[in-house]
């Protein structure tokens, strides 16, 4: 099917923005990649008077390292995270999880922002940016404020964003040395059906886990049950109590039962994938440090 008719705006800043976003209102949407948007207003899903493009916002640009975080602009799309040294080095499982976004033409288009805004539940940065603690810098003609990506997805295809606001970047810490991220997922369509978000860090001289999970549900699921289960256990030990408690957690998840599976089904997968992506996760942290881990 064929776009409806629409005006087309192309401001190159973000005050030009805000301006458009003003005066029309519910009639207007933002765009960047347009690989969800475009999709949806062809299907006639979604409908708007005037599009923004905002490709040409200078302001909305790249990747840099800011004290202790790694800030990766709104435009910034999968492609470019997965092969920026910048990200390789200071977030190397984020890296990781974006060469497994999709495919390379959406890869290519779609930027980290537009995934995150859209938050169509089958999707794969949520989890992993709520383990590692990022937020998401939202600003407006009225100011910025940031939310942590542990609350940013409210449910399908809402998010704390406003709808005069704009994502501008994403703020992730840099990865410590004694850390270590994993992403493991699965699933037999495009997006994934279930995505385990592993981190393992030491706390206090202890070991401790930051455990997400993407897809299952209509928005990230924080296993924090599971990682209260298995706080202060050392990698060497974990298979002692990981698996027993990964399907106790697993069973209690309410997931979604839709094409990508069986709700039953998704919390067997979750049980798997979360071992896997925990054992990954410490397996990359450097614990040479710690003499008891
Ligand atoms: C075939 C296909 C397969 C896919 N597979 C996967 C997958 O396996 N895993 C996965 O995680 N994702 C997957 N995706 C989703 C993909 O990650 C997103 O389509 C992409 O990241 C969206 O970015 P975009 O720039 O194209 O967004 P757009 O389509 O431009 O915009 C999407 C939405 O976000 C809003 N928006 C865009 N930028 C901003 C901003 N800066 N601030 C506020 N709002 C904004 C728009 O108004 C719109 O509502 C898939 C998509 C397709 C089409």
């Amino acid at each position: 099917m064929y776009l409806a008719p629409f005006a087309h705006h192309r401001p190159t800043e973000l005050a030009g923005v805000f301006e458009a976003l003003a005066k029309y209102g519910d009639d207007a949407a933002v765009y960047a990649g347009g690989t969800e948007l475009l999709l949806a207003l062809k299907a006639r899903v979604l409908r708007y008077e005037h599009l923004i493009d905002i490709k040409r916002v200078k302001e909305l640009s790249g990747i840099r390292i800011e004290g202790q975080d790694l800030v990766i602009g709104a435009l910034t799309t999968h492609h470019q995270i997965a092969n920026s040294t910048l990200v390789k080095a200071n977030a190397p499982a984020y890296a990781a999880l974006s060469e497994g976004v999709a495919n390379i033409r959406v890869r290519a288009a779609g930027t980290l922002a537009g995934n995150l805004a859209f938050a169509e539940p089958h999707s794969d940065p949520p989890s992993m940016l709520a383990a590692m603690g990022a937020t998401v810098t939202l600003a407006s003609a009225g100011g910025t404020r940031a939310v942590s990506m542990r609350e940013f997805i409210v449910s399908e295809f809402t998010t704390m964003r406003e709808e005069n606001e704009l994502i501008t970047e994403i703020r992730l810490p840099v990865t410590g040395t004694d850390a270590g991220y994993a992403y493991r997922k699965f699933g037999h369509l495009e997006r994934p059906a279930v995505g385990a978000s592993a981190g393992f860090v030491m706390n206090e001289g202890k070991p401790a886990y930051r455990l997400w999970f993407g897809a299952i549900g209509d928005h990230p699921i924080h296993a924090s049950d599971l990682e209260d289960a298995i706080v202060g256990t050392p990698p060497s030990s974990l298979r002692d109590v990981l698996p027993q408690a990964a399907e106790k957690f697993a069973a209690k998840i309410t997931a979604t039962s839709d094409l990508h599976g069986s709700a039953d089904y998704k919390q067997h997968l979750a049980a798997v994938l979360i071992q896997r992506a925990i054992q990954a996760a410490c397996a990359s942290a450097d614990t040479k440090g710690h003499a008891d881990v």
